[in-house]
C-alpha cells in the first residue's frame, strides 16, 4: 500500500487480520517455508557471521557519508553514457520518470518488483499521466491484478492460495479453471511476453548501486528483471540513495549475503548487472539508460541515530521470523513496507503521525536481530519508539515500574494468579486500567493455569553456594572477508565437484563432453525437444566451437536466429526460437553459475527467451566465485553483465517453486574438456 500522510490505524487493521486464518495460513507456509530454507543455507556456511558483520560495516562506511559516494556513482554512471537524475521526495520522482515517458511518446511501460516505486506510488503516477504499466514479477502481476498491493516485500502475494490464483486469472485473464499452480505459471508466461515485447521502456529498482564502476544490479529468479533490463528501448532505474555500496569487489559478498538471508540461495536464478545503455558495438539491450535516485528523507535518517536503518538489504528475512507478521500479515501495517523493517521505517519516513502505533507490532522477541543479513538493530529501534511515545506508552510505564521494583513486582504477579483462579486472563487484564484493556484487546494471550511459578521452580531447584558471576562479552570490530576466503582456494578437480554439486542441486543437467561429441548431442536434444527453431548468438565463440555448431545445424532440419548484424534480434522471431545455444565465457563453482558478459553480437537474450537453454563453456574456464571472475577481469565492465544459476524459477504461487516463468524451464551445460578458448 502507498503510505499517505493520514494517520494509519494498525489497531483497527490488525484486528480484523487476525480473524482471517485463510491468509494467516498462507502467510505462515510461505514466510516459514523461506525460513526454513534461509536456516538450511546458513548452517552450512560457516563464515556467514562474519559475513554480516562485513556486510554492517561497509554499509556504515556508506551511510555515514552518502553524498560522497552519491557523486561517485552518479560520475560513473554519467561517464558510461547513463543519465542520473535526483528526486528529493516521491513526487519528484515520479515526476522525473512520467517525463522521460512523455518525452519519447512511450504509453507502456513493464516493471520488475521494486519496493521503491511502491514507497513512491509510480504505478498511480504513471497511469495519471496516460503509461500503462504492468508488473512482471508473478507475485506483483498477482496483486495488480487483484487490484491490491504486495503485503510481503520478498514474495507480494504471500497471502494468496492457488485457489484465489485460479480464479483471479479465470474471472480477469479467460484462463481455463482448472489450472494447477504449473498451469498458471505457463499462462501468465504467455501474457506477460507479449507485455515486454510491445513496452517502450523496462523499469526496475536496484539492489545495490555500485559506487566505483556505476553499475546498478538487480537479483530476480524469474528472469523477469532481466527482460526489463534489456529488452524495451529505455531502462529507467529507480533506487534509493541508500542502496550504494563502495565498490565492485563488494558486489559478490552483498549479493550472498542478501541472497541467503532471503531465500537460502547462494545465487538467485539471475544477477544483472548493468552500466550503462548498450554501447556502440553491442546488438542488445537499451539505448538509454537512466537512473533516478530518490531521497525521500533518507538524507535525514542517514544524519540522526537511526541510521542503519538505510543499511535494509530488503531481504524479508526479519518478516520471515516475525510472530506478529505471521500473525497478521503484511496488508496490516497499511505501508509498504511491512513487517519488522517495515514498522520502523514507515515510522522514520512518514512520521509517528501518520503510524503512531508500528512500534507496537513487536513482541521484543529479537528474532529481527538474530537473523537480519546486516545486524540492524531492529528490536532497539523499536523499543526506542516505544519510548518516545506511543499509543501504549501508558501500559509500557506501568510495566516497566512493576519490573524495576522486585517486590511490588512480586506483590503484582501474586495477585494476578489469585485473581486468575476465580476468572481468565482476558476478564482481569481489563479491570486494572484502559490502557491495559487496549494493550490486552489486540493480543492473543495465554490460559493461565495451576502450574508451579517459575520463580517457585527457582527456589526449590537452584544449586546452592554462591552464583557464579557473570562475564561481560568484549565485542570488538570485524574486518573484511580475508581475500583468500573470497576467491577460494580448492584445485581445479575440487571446483569441478563443487560445481557438479551446486548446479547439479539448482537443476542445471551437466554433461562433461568433448567437440567430437556435440553432433550426436545436438542431434539428441533437437529431437527430444521437437526444436524446429534455435537462436544462436555466434559472436566471441571460440573458433573451432563456432564453426563445428554452425556445421551441426546446418545439416538439420530447423532454421537458426541470430543476433549479427546491427539491426540486433529479431524479437520475434528469437521469443518463437525453442532452444537458445550460447557459448559461456565463465562458470562459477561456489554459486553453480554461468556469466554472461554483454559485447559484440553476443546476443544473452539467447539464455533468457527460448524454452530451453544450452550453454557450453571450456573446461578451463571454471572459476571458484563471482570475486574471482571480476579480478580476472581487468577492464571495465560491459554495459550488461549476467550471471545465471540454474532455470527461471518461482515460488510465488504458495511457494510451490515451479520452473520456466519468463526464462527457460530447463537449463542444459556441456563442459567441453578439449576446448581452447584462443582457438
Ligand atoms: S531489516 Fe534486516 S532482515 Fe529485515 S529486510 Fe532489512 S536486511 Fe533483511
Amino acid at each position: 500500500m502507498k503510505p499517505t500522510a493520514t494517520r494509519h490505524n494498525f489497531r483497527a487493521a490488525s484486528s480484523s487480520a487476525i480473524q482471517n486464518k485463510r491468509v494467516q495460513k498462507a502467510v505462515r507456509n510461505t514466510a516459514g517455508l523461506l525460513a526454513r530454507m534461509r536456516a538450511t543455507t546458513v548452517n552450512t556456511k560457516p563464515e556467514f557471521e562474519e559475513l554480516r558483520n562485513w556486510g554492517r560495516n561497509r554499509k556504515l562506511l556508506v551511510s555515514e557519508n552518502l553524498e560522497k559516494w552519491v557523486a561517485q556513482f552518479k560520475a560513473q554512471v554519467e561517464q558510461q553514457g547513463g543519465v542520473v537524475h535526483r528526486a528529493k521526495d516521491a513526487a519528484e520522482a515520479g515526476r522525473i520518470i512520467s517525463e522521460i515517458a512523455r518525452e519519447r511518446g512511450i504509453t507502456a511501460a513493464v516493471k520488475s518488483k521494486s519496493m521503491t516505486s511502491e514507497e513512491v506510488g509510480l504505478n498511480d503516477i504513471l497511469q495519471d499521466a496516460g503509461i500503462t504499466v504492468t508488473e512482471t514479477d508473478l507475485g506483483e502481476f498477482i496483486v495488480q491484478l487483484a487490484g491490491e498491493h504486495p503485503s510481503h516485500i520478498l514474495a507480494p502475494a504471500i497471502h494468496r492460495n492457488q485457489d484465489d490464483v485460479r480464479k483471479l486469472f479465470t474471472e480477469k485473464l479467460g484462463a481455463p479453471a482448472d489450472l494447477d499452480v504449473e498451469g498458471l505459471v505457463r499462462f501468465a508466461r504467455k501474457v506477460l511476453r507479449h507485455k515486454f515485447l510491445e513496452a517502450g521502456m523496462g523499469i526496475t529498482g536496484g539492489n545495490f548501486a555500485v559506487a566505483d564502476t556505476g553499475t546498478v544490479a538487480i537479483v530476480t529468479n524469474e528472469g523477469n528483471g532481466r527482460m526489463c533490463t534489456t529488452v524495451p528501448p529505455v531502462h529507467v532505474a529507480l533506487v534509493g540513495i541508500e542502496k550504494l555500496i563502495p565498490s565492485i569487489k563488494d558486489l559478490p559478498d552483498f549479493l550472498s549475503l542478501l541472497t541467503c538471508s532471503a531465500t537460502g540461495q547462494r545465487a538467485s536464478s539471475y544477477i544483472s548487472m548493468t552500466t550503462g545503455p548498450r554501447r556502440t558495438n553491442e546488438t542488445e539491450g537499451p539505448e538509454e539508460f537512466h537512473v533516478v535516485l530518490l531521497d525521500n528523507g533518507r538524507s535525514s535518517i542517514a544524519a540522526s541515530p537511526w541510521r542503519e536503518m538505510l543499511h535494509c538489504l530488503h531481504c524479508g528475512s526479519c518478516l520471515n521470523h516475525c510472530p506478529v507478521y505471521h500473525a497478521v500479515g503484511g496488508h496490516a501495517y497499511e505501508s509498504s513496507y511491512p513487517g519488522p523493517m517495515g514498522s520502523v521505517l514507515s515510522t522514520l519516513l512518514w512520521g509517528k503521525q501518520s503510524y503512531p502505533e508500528l512500534a507496537n507490532a513487536c513482541t521484543l522477541c529479537g528474532r529481527c536481530v538474530d537473523v537480519c543479513a546486516v545486524k540492524i538493530p531492529l528490536a532497539n529501534y523499536h523499543r526506542t519508539l516505544r519510548h518516545q511515545g506511543g499509543s501504549n506508552s501508558q501500559t509500557s510505564y506501568l510495566a516497566a515500574r512493576l519490573a524495576s521494583h522486585p517486590g511490588a513486582y512480586r506483590r503484582g504477579i501474586h495477585a494476578l494468579r489469585r485473581m486468575l483462579r476465580t476468572q481468565p486472563l482476558t476478564k482481569v487484564l481489563p479491570k486494572i486500567n484502559k490502557s491495559v484493556a487496549n494493550w490486552q484487546s489486540c493480543r492473543v494471550l495465554p490460559v493461565a493455569g495451576e502450574e508451579q511459578p517459575f520463580r517457585d521452580w527457582w527456589h526449590q531447584h537452584q544449586p546452592k553456594g554462591q552464583a557464579p558471576k557473570l562475564k561481560r562479552v568484549e565485542t570488538k570490530e570485524v574486518p573484511s572477508v580475508p581475500e583468500d576466503k573470497k576467491a577460494g582456494t580448492a584445485d581445479r578437480e575440487e571446483l569441478l565437484a563443487l560445481y557438479r554439486q551446486r548446479a547439479g542441486a539448482l537443476g542445471v543437467e551437466i554433461v562433461e563432453t568433448s567437440v567430437a561429441e556435440l553432433s550426436g548431442l545436438i542431434g539428441n536434444l533437437l529431437k527430444d525437444e521437437s526444436v524446429s527453431s534455435v537462436a544462436l548468438p555466434r559472436a566471441g565463440w571460440p573458433q573451432k566451437l563456432d564453426e563445428r555448431v554452425a556445421e551441426i545445424l546446418a545439416g538439420a532440419d530447423c532454421q537458426t536466429v541470430s543476433c549479427e548484424d546491427e539491426t540486433g534480434w529479431n524479437m520475434a522471431a528469437l521469443a518463437n526460437a525453442q532452444l537458445g545455444i550460447t557459448y559461456s565465457s565463465a562458470f562459477l563453482a561456489e554459486t553453480g553459475s554461468l556469466i554472461y558478459p554483454a559485447g559484440a553480437g553476443n546476443g544473452t537474450l539467447a539464455s533468457l527467451l527460448p524454452e530451453v537453454h544450452l550453454a557450453i563453456s571450456a573446461s578451463s574456464t571454471l572459476l571458484s566465485d563471482l570475486n574471482a571472475y571480476f579480478k580476472n577481469e581487468a577492464g571495465p565492465l560491459p554495459s550488461r553483465l549476467t550471471q545465471i544459476a540454474g532455470p527461471s524459477r518461482t515460488g510465488d504461487i504458495e511457494g510451490t517453486m515451479t520452473v520456466g516463468v519468463h526464462g527457460p524451464r530447463r537449463v542444459i551445460h556441456w563442459i567441453l574438456s578439449d576446448l581452447d578458448t584462443g582457438q
